[in-house]
Protein backbone atom coordinates (compact mmCIF):
# COMPACT_ATOMS: atom_id res chain seq x y z
CA UNK A 1 0.00 0.00 0.00
CA UNK A 2 1.35 3.38 -1.01
CA UNK A 3 0.64 6.23 1.62
CA UNK A 4 1.47 9.53 1.21
CA UNK A 5 2.14 11.61 4.70
CA UNK A 6 2.61 15.08 4.78
CA UNK A 7 2.81 18.70 6.96
CA UNK A 8 -0.16 20.07 8.06
CA UNK A 9 1.03 23.67 7.78
CA UNK A 10 2.87 23.53 4.04
CA UNK A 11 1.56 20.15 3.10
CA UNK A 12 5.61 18.89 1.81
CA UNK A 13 5.74 15.61 1.75
CA UNK A 14 7.23 14.39 5.00
CA UNK A 15 7.97 10.46 2.72
CA UNK A 16 11.40 10.11 0.90
CA UNK A 17 11.83 6.31 -0.91
CA UNK A 18 10.44 4.16 2.65
CA UNK A 19 10.86 7.09 5.66
CA UNK A 20 9.37 9.78 6.93
CA UNK A 21 11.91 12.51 7.27
CA UNK A 22 11.24 15.14 10.41
CA UNK A 23 13.52 17.34 12.25
CA UNK A 24 13.36 16.57 15.94
CA UNK A 25 14.30 18.52 19.10
CA UNK A 26 14.80 17.74 22.70
CA UNK A 27 14.25 19.97 25.54
CA UNK A 28 17.96 20.82 25.99
CA UNK A 29 17.58 21.97 22.18
CA UNK A 30 19.66 19.00 21.03
CA UNK A 31 18.66 19.06 17.13
CA UNK A 32 18.50 15.86 14.51
CA UNK A 33 16.96 14.20 11.90
CA UNK A 34 14.77 11.12 12.33
CA UNK A 35 13.61 8.46 10.25
CA UNK A 36 10.37 6.38 10.79
CA UNK A 37 9.07 3.92 8.90
CA UNK A 38 5.80 5.13 6.60
CA UNK A 39 4.24 1.84 7.87
CA UNK A 40 1.16 1.99 10.42
CA UNK A 41 2.28 0.25 13.65
CA UNK A 42 6.34 -0.02 12.48
CA UNK A 43 8.18 1.33 15.15
CA UNK A 44 11.94 1.46 13.46
CA UNK A 45 13.54 4.56 14.04
CA UNK A 46 16.93 5.66 12.61
CA UNK A 47 18.77 8.73 13.48
CA UNK A 48 22.31 9.50 13.34
CA UNK A 49 24.55 8.09 16.04
CA UNK A 50 25.44 11.60 17.41
CA UNK A 51 22.26 12.35 17.53
CA UNK A 52 21.40 10.44 21.11
CA UNK A 53 17.36 9.47 21.12
CA UNK A 54 16.66 8.23 24.80
CA UNK A 55 14.44 6.42 25.75
CA UNK A 56 11.10 8.68 27.90
CA UNK A 57 12.28 12.03 26.45
CA UNK A 58 9.52 14.01 24.95
CA UNK A 59 10.61 15.41 21.26
CA UNK A 60 9.61 18.11 19.33
CA UNK A 61 9.03 17.26 15.83
CA UNK A 62 9.49 20.00 12.73
CA UNK A 63 8.72 19.71 9.26
CA UNK A 64 11.74 19.52 7.55
CA UNK A 65 10.30 21.63 4.67
CA UNK A 66 9.01 24.37 6.18
CA UNK A 67 10.54 23.59 9.91
CA UNK A 68 6.61 24.56 11.77
CA UNK A 69 6.57 22.58 14.78
CA UNK A 70 4.25 19.19 14.21
CA UNK A 71 3.51 18.40 18.05
CA UNK A 72 -0.65 18.63 18.87
CA UNK A 73 -1.68 22.20 19.93
CA UNK A 74 -3.60 20.52 22.67
CA UNK A 75 -1.40 17.68 23.98
CA UNK A 76 2.24 18.20 23.05
CA UNK A 77 3.18 14.52 23.85
CA UNK A 78 1.48 13.96 20.22
CA UNK A 79 2.90 14.35 17.27
CA UNK A 80 -0.34 15.28 14.33
CA UNK A 81 0.88 15.07 10.37
CA UNK A 82 -1.36 13.93 7.13
CA UNK A 83 -2.03 11.27 5.36
CA UNK A 84 -3.47 10.37 1.89
CA UNK A 85 -4.28 6.55 1.02
CA UNK A 86 -4.25 5.19 -2.45
CA UNK A 87 -7.97 6.47 -2.92
CA UNK A 88 -6.47 9.85 -2.01
CA UNK A 89 -8.59 9.94 1.52
CA UNK A 90 -7.36 12.10 3.75
CA UNK A 91 -6.51 11.24 7.19
CA UNK A 92 -5.23 12.45 10.73
CA UNK A 93 -2.12 10.50 11.85
CA UNK A 94 -1.12 10.79 15.90
CA UNK A 95 1.33 9.49 17.19
CA UNK A 96 3.54 9.95 20.49
CA UNK A 97 6.40 12.03 20.79
CA UNK A 98 8.18 10.40 23.81
CA UNK A 99 10.97 8.03 22.35
CA UNK A 100 9.66 4.48 22.99
CA UNK A 101 6.83 4.93 23.05
CA UNK A 102 4.85 2.68 20.54
CA UNK A 103 1.00 3.89 19.77
CA UNK A 104 -0.18 5.48 16.11
CA UNK A 105 -3.56 6.85 15.98
CA UNK A 106 -5.49 7.08 12.76
CA UNK A 107 -8.48 9.95 12.85
CA UNK A 108 -11.03 10.13 9.40
CA UNK A 109 -14.73 11.77 10.31
CA UNK A 110 -14.36 10.56 13.83
CA UNK A 111 -13.38 6.93 13.05
CA UNK A 112 -10.56 6.35 14.78
CA UNK A 113 -8.13 3.62 14.30
CA UNK A 114 -5.15 2.41 16.69
CA UNK A 115 -1.85 0.41 15.98
CA UNK A 116 0.97 -0.20 18.71
CA UNK A 117 1.50 -1.84 22.00
CA UNK A 118 1.01 1.42 23.67
CA UNK A 119 -2.28 2.33 21.26
CA UNK A 120 -3.73 2.48 25.35
CA UNK A 121 -2.20 5.26 26.37
CA UNK A 122 -3.61 8.01 24.46
CA UNK A 123 -6.95 6.00 23.91
CA UNK A 124 -8.94 7.89 26.26
CA UNK A 125 -7.64 11.13 24.71
CA UNK A 126 -9.23 10.65 21.38
CA UNK A 127 -12.60 9.30 22.68
CA UNK A 128 -13.45 12.39 24.46
CA UNK A 129 -15.61 15.08 23.11
CA UNK A 130 -13.28 18.03 22.05
CA UNK A 131 -14.32 20.37 24.66
CA UNK A 132 -13.28 17.67 27.10
CA UNK A 133 -9.69 17.38 25.76
CA UNK A 134 -8.37 20.06 26.69
CA UNK A 135 -8.54 19.54 31.05
CA UNK A 136 -6.05 16.42 30.22
ZN1 LIG B 1 5.79 21.98 6.49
Amino acid sequence: MEYDYFCPMCRGHLRVGDKLVFSAKTRENKQGLIFLSPELGNYTTEHHPSFDIKEGEEYRYYCPICHAKLNYQENEKLVKIFMTDESEDEYEIFFSGIAGEKCTYRMRDKEKEEFGPDRDKYKQYFDLPDEYRKYL
